[in-house]
């Protein structure tokens, strides 16, 4: 869906329950840039179909928020495609862990015939790993044409995670920083990265964005609804370092 004049999000991709994860993309005069790819292979043909649509004789680049394998799942289309992959230079998988995750979500089928039936290979069908082949540096620009992205350091839900503020439209897309709904995921973490991640809010909070895409969760109109939500995420945040413990944890 379109948010902005230069921004659209792809909301709702399948990750396991009750995870849904967002993608999105900017579309500029001359390049367009799509922001995370999903879980897998088949939700990054879908960010795919909808990113080229506008524009299709514009230059596709992708950028990756972060290194959990939501977010980075589909790159392996966009690679087969010869197509520039970005992220800041921490993320790294192995094809162990990519295997791992996989087993995990085979592991969540409720249905045991299914479970057995390994039908997590039908989510996950043709999805291989594949790295960020370029780093981003923090504060660059990228003018896609009519649209001006900067990357923003926002770490603490990992240490790799970054978001993108996009001008004139003000919109922020802020990965795992901020997401709505659900609770924030604080176990990839302990507290110094909580500490960490609360110094990113107020970095993000500081650039006063009209429109905010997050990882997880609805998007975000307007200062009000914004402000809640930050407030939400800090929220949780200063109890996890109250208790020592993420919220998701007995
Ligand atoms: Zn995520």
């Amino acid at each position: 869906m379109k948010v902005s004049a230069h921004c659209f999000i792809v909301a709702g991709l399948a990750v396991e329950p009750p995870w849904a994860v967002n993608s999105g993309f900017i579309v500029g005069e001359q390049t367009t840039l799509v922001v995370d790819t999903g879980s897998t292979y088949l939700s990054a043909q879908t960010i795919f179909g909808y990113a080229t649509h506008l524009k299709p004789e514009n230059r596709l680049m992708v950028v990756n928020t972060e290194p959990h394998f939501d977010h980075i799942g589909g790159n392996g289309y966009f690679k087969e495609k010869g197509i520039d992959i970005l992220a800041a230079p921490g993320v790294r998988r192995t094809a162990e862990e990519f295997k791992r995750n996989q087993e995990e979500y085979n592991a969540t089928i409720p249905n045991s015939v299914r479970r057995s039936r390994k039908e997590a290979e039908v989510f996950f069908y043709k999805t291989a790993l594949a790295n960020p082949t370029k780093a981003v540096v923090p504060n660059q620009e990228w003018d896609l044409g009519s649209a001006k992205v900067t990357i923003i350091e926002s770490p603490g839900h990992t240490p790799f995670n970054i978001s993108l503020f996009v001008e004139p439209d003000r919109v922020l897309y802020c990965g795992d920083c901020i997401v709505t709904g659900y609770l924030p995921n604080l176990e990839a973490g302990n507290p110094e990265d909580w500490h960490t991640w609360l110094a990113s809010l107020a970095v993000l909070d500081k650039l006063h964005p009209e429109i905010v895409i997050p990882g997880h969760g609805v998007h975000l109109v307007g200062s009000k609804d914004i402000k809640t939500a930050i407030t939400s995420v800090k929220s949780v945040l200063t109890t996890a370092l109250k208790t020592g413990k993420p919220p998701t944890q007995a």
